[in-house]
């Protein structure tokens, strides 16, 4: 059979990855048990860009947990649904400087100080919409449907392991409870976030998730209108200043995408107006984010000039 023609665009980018394959080094987030059986070598890479095309390569089709990458759509949701001052009172949006999941709220104001670390999260899904918890994981998977421009499944696996063993995210509830920063019960708001978690995505699916971010909030495959502009301001604000945790300061740094990672492994990237990017490799540094994935954000970004402050 003929071998598909590739474009520049996908050569240049497979020249990247390969280059990046050959990194290795950091470990597997196993406090979540389930996911310290991932394969350690698994690694692809998709872009999209704001026009719908896409290139994907390796494991570019493989599912992974969505886990923190979550975080920006949920956050949106809490702003579309409740509007900025009602969110603004639970959460802010100040960088951490802190591990994703620290217990941390404000000292005085006992916020939590962004929506990207575990706390500021919690207190996110506990402002998602619905009369029940099985109403409101509904609607967080319809909205990360709608962001793929398909239908996304729960990994029941994954949710139950993390269900069992997530006593850090069960007192940071408990914890928000305490400083009234939750909208609705702990153990729901908790139950809530960890479905939103253990939502399969591919590579592809997570770089068409950031085309929507890059593309004034339009899913660009589907033309589903997802995003109003001061949400989707925000959303971008956010991943740019708190998306990589406390590795967020070197990222924008070197790479200078607004970008969220998750612990299974995924980084999902965007460029205002251009295109999105996703990496996956279940590897991770000290962080929280993917070795690898870092690395080809790096390395992509100096070889296409993505860096947002090097626009013309
Ligand atoms: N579900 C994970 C947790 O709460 C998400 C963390 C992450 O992806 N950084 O620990």
């Amino acid at each position: 059979m003929a071998e598909r023609v590739m474009s520049p665009i996908e050569r240049e980018v497979g020249e990247v990855f390969e280059r990046v394959r050959g990194i290795g080094g950091g470990k597997l987030a196993s406090y979540i048990p389930e996911l310290g059986k991932a394969d350690e070598e698994a690694f692809g890479l998709a872009v999209c860009t704001a026009d719908g095309f896409t290139a994907g390569l390796g494991d570019a089709d493989q599912e992974f947990t969505i886990q923190s990458i979550s975080k920006p759509f949920v956050y949106g949701l809490a702003l579309a649904t409740h509007g900025r001052e009602d969110v603004d009172a639970y959460i802010d949006v100040e960088p951490s400087g802190e591990a994703y999941n620290e217990l941390s709220v404000h000292p005085e104001s006992g916020r939590p100080l962004n929506a990207m670390i575990n706390a500021g999260a919690i207190a996110a899904s506990s402002l998602v919409p619905g009369r029940t918890v099985e109403e409101r994981i509904d609607a967080v998977v319809s909205l990360l449907s709608s962001y793929a421009g398909r239908q996304l499944e729960l990994d029941q696996g994954v949710l139950d392991s993390e269900t069992q063993s997530s006593y850090r995210n069960r007192a940071i509830a408990y914890m928000l409870r305490a400083h009234d920063m939750i909208a609705c019960d702990p153990d729901e708001a908790l139950a809530v976030y960890l479905a939103q978690c253990a939502v399969k995505v591919t590579c592809e699916d997570l770089a068409a998730m950031g085309a929507v971010l890059a593309n004034g909030g339009v899913q660009p495959r589907t033309g589903e209108p997802i995003l109003e502009p001061d949400v989707l301001r925000r959303m971008l604000s956010v991943m740019a200043t708190c998306g990589m945790y406390d590795g967020a300061g070197n990222w924008l740094t070197d790479v200078g995408m607004p970008a969220k990672s998750g612990v299974s492994g995924g980084i999902m990237g965007v460029l205002p107006g251009q295109l999105a990017v996703a990496v996956f490799s279940p590897m991770l540094n000290d962080h929280g984010n993917s070795v690898r994935g870092v690395a080809a954000f790096t390395e992509l970004s100096r070889e296409f000039g993505l860096h947002i402050f090097d626009r013309p």
